[in-house]
């Protein structure tokens, strides 16, 4: 390869296909191929945790270990290498018994500080020890916050403190806080480092996400609308401040769908794959597939509402259980997937039990599954409370599913209103955090589905047609890398 070319370092704590549990493992399994395409070199730096698939595990092969100190009294943890390409992205995944042996990736943040700890300081190390030094070290979310400031000051005079660093602002929510000593003993980065300006939150506590923003030398997130609104006190989770202090470094750039492997045409999970071209009538097909696998009753004529979210607060589900029964008629049928917050188990569960045959809450991750009710709910619901960008809408659209979902992020960034006026927008929104107003958006959407069948259907094509891969934004991502890379 030539000199000119860039290398990335992705850091974060998951990646499809070797874990996932949210849209963050998405982003960096698309990401990294999509700038792979633009000619980048890229490595992605994971956790080797115990719970990846033992198919991928007989793939990786073993490339080196070393000691690492770590915490305030310099103890030193093991650090080994595993290693695995899939279409042109390297993955380094690194071994330690110790912090990966669990079954999940996170376990509670009691054990996951000191985890995230030494993965971050573990991925400049390795980078070290490969002798790839990236121009830039792409850091995704607070398990990945300390490594911008570990470039700083452990590593600032090692060949790795050469690069640059961006931190990606997945989802603010999650900060990685605990107590001041905590944080300084396991990471055993110096003293002046926890005051205000960097991992201070309070008297008491320390924020890894506090300082990774603090240190990194670019911030982006994951749309524009989001980028804005984190800077206001009800989205901002306590560090409005910190990010409008440091907004000159702020960047929103949307993300994208791998569209490779959500393809309706090609995906082999679906009963009947479909293109553009039979969508309409390959869609009923998938529908009445959908419907006899999850014990509703089948008829390609109900109108059949998904969700597939991460059962918590974050996804305004207390407004679709506030108008669960007023969304229900006897023409309509709800498929729920997910996991999560009891609270909102139970109350899946008590309506598919009181709407036997109408509604089915299947409690569980599943992956085929998910792309079974992509391709065979006729709308797709995302209410959400605050939504970074969102990834369920994306991959809606492109199996010709209609989006209903609430104006915030990249929600509002990627999902243009219906207008029955003018018949232009892709699907249906709402703006204030209302239940009233998401069942008038559902009642909307009904009326075009079961009254203006030919409005519907334009739509369903309007919304495949959308671009929602990954190119355009993977080309603003290199943008920005190119202008650190010269730097100085
Ligand atoms: P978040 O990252 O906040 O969870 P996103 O919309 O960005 O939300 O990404 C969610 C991703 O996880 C999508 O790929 C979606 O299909 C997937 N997903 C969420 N819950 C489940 C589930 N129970 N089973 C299978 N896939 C799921």
């Amino acid at each position: 390869m030539s000199e000119n070319v860039t290398r990335i370092a992705f850091v974060g704590s998951e990646s499809y296909p070797f874990v996932k549990t949210g849209g963050l493992g998405d982003v960096m399994y698309a990401l990294p191929r999509a700038l792979r395409r633009e000619g980048c070199e890229v490595r992605v730096i994971l956790p080797y945790y115990s719970c990846i698939p033992e198919k991928l595990k007989s793939q990786v092969t073993w490339k080196g270990s070393f000691m690492m100190d770590l915490c305030l009294g310099g103890q030193s943890y093991f650090v080994g290498i595993m290693e695995t390409e899939i279409d042109g992205v390297i993955y380094d995944l690194i071994d330690n018994q110790e912090f990966f042996s669990w079954g999940n990736p996170y376990t509670g943040l009691w054990e996951d500080i000191p985890k995230y700890c030494y993965f971050s300081k573990a991925a400049l190390a390795i980078l070290n020890y490969l002798d790839w030094i990236p121009d830039v070290v792409h850091c995704h979310d607070w398990q990945a916050a300390l490594v911008p400031v570990y470039l700083r000051t452990s590593f600032a005079g090692t060949p790795v403190g050469r690069a640059r660093s961006i931190l990606t602002i997945h989802n603010l929510r999650f900060q990685g806080i605990c107590g001041l000593q905590h944080l300084k003993y396991w990471s055993g980065l110096p003293d002046y480092l926890f005051d205000y300006p960097v991992f201070k939150q309070s008297d008491e506590d320390a924020n890894m996400f506090k300082g990774g923003l603090a240190y990194a030398d670019r911030i982006t997130t994951v749309s524009a609308t989001y980028a804005e609104e984190i800077q206001t006190d009800f989205y901002g989770e306590r560090l409005n401040g910190h990010l409008w202090y440091h907004r000159g470094k702020l960047k929103g750039i949307v993300n994208g769908i791998d569209v490779d492997l959500w393809n309706s045409r090609t995906d082999h999970l679906l009963p009947a794959p479909y293109g553009e071209d039979n969508v309409l009538e390959k869609k009923k097909e998938n529908k009445r597939a959908l419907q006899e696998r999850l014990g509703l009753q089948v008829d390609e004529n109900k109108y059949v509402l998904g969700l597939i979210s991460r059962l918590t607060d974050q996804k305004g589900l207390d407004l679709i259980t506030a108008v669960f029964q007023q969304m229900l008629d006897d023409r309509t049928q709800v498929v729920i997937l997910g996991t999560g917050d009891p609270l909102y188990e139970d109350s899946f569960r008590y309506f598919e039990n009181t709407h036997p045959g109408q509604v089915c809450a299947y409690i569980k991750y599943d992956e085929s599954l998910s792309h079974q009710i992509y391709a065979g709910a006729d709308a797709l619901l995302v209410p959400s409370l605050f939504e970074p960008c969102g990834l369920t809408q994306l991959i809606a659209m492109r199996y010709g599913t209609v989006p209903i979902v609430r104006e915030t992020g990249g929600l509002k960034d990627t999902v243009e209103p219906f207008n029955e006026f003018t018949g232009e927008g892709n699907g249906f929104t709402f703006d204030r955090y209302r239940a009233d107003l998401l069942l008038d958006a559902v009642e909307r959407s009904k009326a075009q589905y079961f009254d203006h069948r030919d409005v519907w259907n334009s739509i369903v094509l309007w919304d495949m047609a959308k671009d929602v891969s990954w190119e355009h934004s993977a080309r603003q991502y290199l943008d920005l890398y190119e202008e650190l890379k010269t730097m100085s």
